[in-house]
């Protein structure tokens, strides 16, 4: 139940958002979501109506910006991007599977839309 404590996390976040700002609601929430952060969005916005439904960001839209897996290679140096999650990994340059990988691991709240 990864995403769980991730969505608690934003809920919280959110709220506080719109208490500093005075708002009443929240409508809509958007979210950079790294492919190799393991998050699967598909689950995001039901774990976040469960436990926003006694709060001000009921009903409040989950909008995901994807955020594609960045590899570099230790042998070759060249750069790998995958936008979905494979088997395996390979250096699309020289085939090394020897990859570190440099971005597309996160988690961010990109903003908050309050009324
Ligand atoms: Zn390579």
């Amino acid at each position: 139940m990864h995403e769980l404590g991730i969505m608690t996390d934003v809920l919280d976040t959110a709220l506080r958002v719109a208490e500093e700002h005075g708002g009443k609601k929240v409508t809509k929430i958007t979210l950079k979501v790294g492919l190799m952060s393991g998050v699967i969005p598909t689950y995001v916005q039901s774990f976040f109506d469960v436990i926003s439904k006694d709060t001000i960001a009921k009903d409040a839209e989950i909008a995901i910006e994807p955020d594609p897996a960045v590899f570099t290679c230790r042998k070759c140096g060249g750069k790998t991007v995958y936008n979905e999650l494979g088997p395996e990994y390979v250096c699309e340059h020289c085939g090394s599977q020897a990859l570190r990988l440099i971005s597309g691991y996160g988690f961010q709240i990109i903003s908050v839309g309050i009324i």
